[in-house]
């Protein structure tokens, strides 16, 4: 008999993370600060630097922290289901928070770039410039302004690129 090398062993326990079997934890409010502040890891069993940061912990009590990629093989076959559904719902949360933060950050620098259309060179500048759609007697300042007051996230994100254009 060669059990022994046959015994399966959980990935995370050949990484020294601990017991099987493991549990995902939910991130702490102190950590997810940190992580949004830009900060990064290091992935406990793979080594990769991680982004997007998760924990689990051991039968005997011990805290790892994985990537995304190591989170997934917390479940193990065999293992009850509500593991692999807490798990796979931690990770579509992590993406859904990571991308309204995104979305946040890319609108806050679009709204610091519109708070310059009341800089005098930056208003000359596009004044100079011709209307973008041909409109008489307008130039790229009306239409910028009229875009930043009433155009949505797209055509806001249009003006911006217009004020950066000008290298200002
Ligand atoms: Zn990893």
């Amino acid at each position: 008999m060669t059990t022994e090398s046959a015994a399966y062993v959980h990935p995370f326990t050949k990484a020294g993370m601990g017991e099987a079997p493991f549990r995902p934890v939910a991130e702490t409010e102190e950590r997810r600060k940190e992580r949004l502040a830009g900060a990064f890891g290091v992935c406990d069993r793979c080594h990769h630097i991680i982004g997007r940061v998760f924990y689990v912990k051991s039968a005997c009590g011990k805290v790892s922290m994985v990537g995304c990629d190591c989170f997934e093989m917390t479940w193990q076959d065999g293992e009850s289901e509500a593991v692999k559904d807490r798990v796979e719902a931690m990770i579509e949360a992590a993406k859904k928070a990571d991308r309204a933060e995104a979305k946040k950050r890319k609108a806050d620098v679009v709204h610091n770039t519109l708070v310059r259309l009341d800089e005098v060179a930056v208003r000359d500048a596009l004044a100079a410039r011709p209307h973008p759609k041909g409109r008489k007697g307008e130039t790229m300042l009306d239409w910028c302004i009229w875009m930043a007051n009433n155009a949505g996230a797209k055509g806001k994100g249009e003006v911006a690129s217009a004020i950066k254009s000008l290298k200002i």
